[in-house]
């Protein structure tokens, strides 16, 4: 089947191929590490996650080199606040990245360079620029991309550059080294006190744009298959690669430009510039890393998402649906019986829609859409048909499937015991239950039972109702989850 990508430079949806058959070589642009990271980057770097691990389900090789901004004038402000070196607050930021990527299930890319790791590459490229005749050095010692000197310049956004520069002229520019003012910066004088390196022009250290040519050209070569980012990076950021990347190589740069959408709240753009944002750390401590990334997969990865209580709650709700059938599913396996064949014709089926739907601009909303559908049917037959010849056999294959789809989305891969403790210790504190209370009316409940004062007994399980606690009783005896509206 063939793979389509929607390209933001065709602003079409196009038959993915690769330069090398087999082999594909992925740049998306990491962060700056300055702070603790919020669910706006969860959603980036979960939606290429699930982006990698279908391309490498498809059997390709891919290069996937995502990097750390470890140096820029947030790190120097945050550094100098805290009274730390900016290679510290850099590092410590790092850590903290690695383990939200980590508690939110994202592979690891194949490499994650560093800006400061790259500075002779950087150096190199501007170099390059100038000699090309793009790039201008100012009295000051700074370096500037001349965009008079690359008419394809905004090729990506598609921005009219007229409006572009009369708009940026209306504004009181205080950069008074500029030729033109949509002039950007590849290299600039450091002040006193700030990280600095040689160079041929200052001792300085590099504008933002530049270092992604640097390192994507490192990593992966001149031109390459796909760049990645949030939209909000298709201008200035990725215009000014490409002008970079292309002036310097002469070479076609990225091919495929994939990009995320927002997530919003309240209707705004989540940022940190707006502050109004929530940390991945913080929504992690309330909901299940799973329930997380299935809030954040539930929409197109290219459209916005509306950051809510309510999403999470019921993201958390269809998590728990699936752990639930799958324990009651690999309860029924173990406890064996008629063999046969797989009386759910369906379930191959169900593999191909995956695929289709992934192979559609990865459609991963769909695709998950396809994994529920068959865990209702696992419940249908686990609930329903107990005695037929081939059920056995029928849950294998039900179980394989999902197994393999809930892969390509980092989603139940846990035992599903343990993954239902974890949704319920995360009830337990956004609901801020005291464990200990509800053991204890449990009890209470349960001796009621015992001496059949019934009515007692359901006046505990209202009182237990009103804090949002269920009480199931099965045969191994009384269990307690949380109500959650029905899941859809
Ligand atoms: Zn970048």
């Amino acid at each position: 089947m063939e793979l389509k990508v929607y390209n933001t430079k065709s602003r079409t949806k196009e038959t993915f191929a690769p330069m090398v058959e087999g082999r594909i070589g992925m740049y998306v642009c990491g962060v700056t590490v300055y702070d603790m990271s919020h669910i706006g980057h969860a959603r980036c770097y979960v939606a290429f996650d699930v982006i990698f691990r279908y391309l490498r389900h498809l059997g390709y090789e891919v290069n996937y080199v995502r990097n750390f901004t470890d140096v820029d004038d947030k790190i120097i402000k945050r550094a100098n606040e805290l009274g730390v070196p900016t290679r510290e607050l850099a590092e410590r930021n790092i850590v903290e990245y690695h383990a939200d990527m980590d508690a939110l299930r994202c592979l690891r890319p194949s490499g994650e360079p560093r800006v400061t790791d790259h500075i002779p590459d950087i150096v190199a490229l501007v170099q390059r620029i100038i000699d090309n005749g793009h790039g201008y050095v100012a009295d000051d010692g700074s370096v500037y991309f001349s965009i008079d000197t690359y008419p394809q310049y905004l090729e990506l956004s598609g921005r009219n550059i007229e409006d572009m520069v009369a708009g940026a002229s209306d504004r009181v520019e205080t950069d008074t080294n500029k030729r033109n003012p949509l002039d950007f910066v590849l290299w600039k004088p450091s002040k006193e006190g700030e990280p600095s390196w040689d160079s041929p022009w200052s001792a300085g250290r590099p504008g933002w744009h530049i270092e992604c040519s640097a390192m994507s050209a490192r990593h992966l070569g001149d031109a390459f298959d796909i760049h990645g980012g949030g939209k909000d990076l298709v201008f200035p950021h990725h215009e000014n690669e490409i002008a970079q990347s292309k002036a310097a190589s002469g070479d076609e740069f990225a091919r495929y430009w994939l990009h995320n959408g927002f997530v919003n709240i309240d209707q705004e753009k989540m940022s940190k510039s707006l502050d109004n944002f929530f940390t991945i750390r913080e929504v992690l401590k309330l909901y299940h890393p799973e329930a997380v990334r299935a809030f954040l997969l539930a929409t197109h990865y290219r459209s916005p998402i509306n950051y809510s209580t309510r999403n999470l709650e019921e993201a958390t709700g269809r998590i728990e649906y699936m752990y639930q059938t799958l324990a009651t599913l690999d309860e029924a396996i173990a406890q064996g019986g008629n063999e046969g064949d797989n009386l759910h014709p369906e379930t191959e089926t169900v593999r191909q829609q995956i695929v289709t739907a992934m192979s559609d601009d990865f459609n991963a909303a769909a695709a998950i859409g396809h994994i529920f559908e068959l865990l209702r049917a696992a419940n249908d037959w686990t609930r329903k048909k107990r005695k037929l010849v081939g059920r056995i056999t029928t849950l294998r294959a039900i179980r394989e499937v999902v197994t393999e789809a809930a892969s390509l989305f980092g989603i139940l891969e846990r035992s599903p015991q343990e993954a239902l403790d974890e949704i319920r210790d995360r009830d337990v504190i956004r609901l801020g239950l005291d464990v200990a209370w509800v053991e204890a009316r449990l009890a209470a409940r349960t001796a009621a039972r015992q001496e059949k004062d019934f009515t007692l007994a359901d006046v505990i399980r209202t009182e237990l109702a009103a804090k949002q606690v269920a009480v199931m009783d099965n045969p191994q005896g009384t269990t307690w989850g949380v109500i959650r509206a029905a899941v859809e």
